[in-house]
């Protein structure tokens, strides 16, 4: 219903794969932002729905996105359009998606964890007004948060999450 075409300047995501994640896939559901994936959650929609399960379906196919649940039944339901999510363990199902070759091994920043709006680069002015901010910006680049007013910046986080992703490099 509102399609994200990104601030001039910003990479064009619609060849990218879309996701909607169920409610157990909040910890999945901000990777996949921090890795640059357009991903809306069920944590999103009002509580209580009887029919949550059927609105997600809807919901994917209406918006082109992949389910990710770890419900098999809804996984049935949802066929090439969802995915069954094996483990428990967040890394292990970032692992899981790059082996069905939906996404790329990265770390983007390039949309907000907490909302999934993508990220302008941020002015001055919002860097210094935020107290959690480093104070020194030598080799950051920093990136705003329109919707939640939040300071991004590919600082400790990313390379942390650079780390926990890249199993690629070890052994
Ligand atoms: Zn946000």
């Amino acid at each position: 219903m509102t399609p994200e075409h990104g601030t001039p300047g910003q990479k064009n995501f619609d060849t990218e794969p879309r996701f909607i994640a169920d409610r157990m896939h909040g910890t999945l559901t901000r990777y996949l932002r921090f890795m640059g994936y357009d991903t809306t959650s069920a944590n999103g929609l009002a509580e209580g729905n009887a029919k949550e399960d059927t609105l997600l379906l809807e919901l994917g196919l209406q918006e082109k996105r992949i389910l990710l649940t770890r419900d098999a039944e809804l996984a049935r339901r949802g066929r090439d359009r969802a995915v069954l999510v094996r483990s428990e363990d967040v890394i292990e199902q970032v692992q899981q998606l790059i082996e069905l070759g939906l996404i790329k091994r990265r770390v983007m920043m390039s949309r907000c964890s907490l909302c999934n709006t993508p990220v302008r680069e941020a002015f001055e002015c919002e860097i210094a007004g935020a107290d959690y901010a480093p104070k020194d910006w030598r080799g950051l680049s920093f990136h705003w948060c329109e919707q939640c007013k939040k300071l991004y910046w590919n600082g400790s986080h990313g390379r942390m999450l650079e780390d926990r992703i890249g199993g690629e490099k070890e052994g």
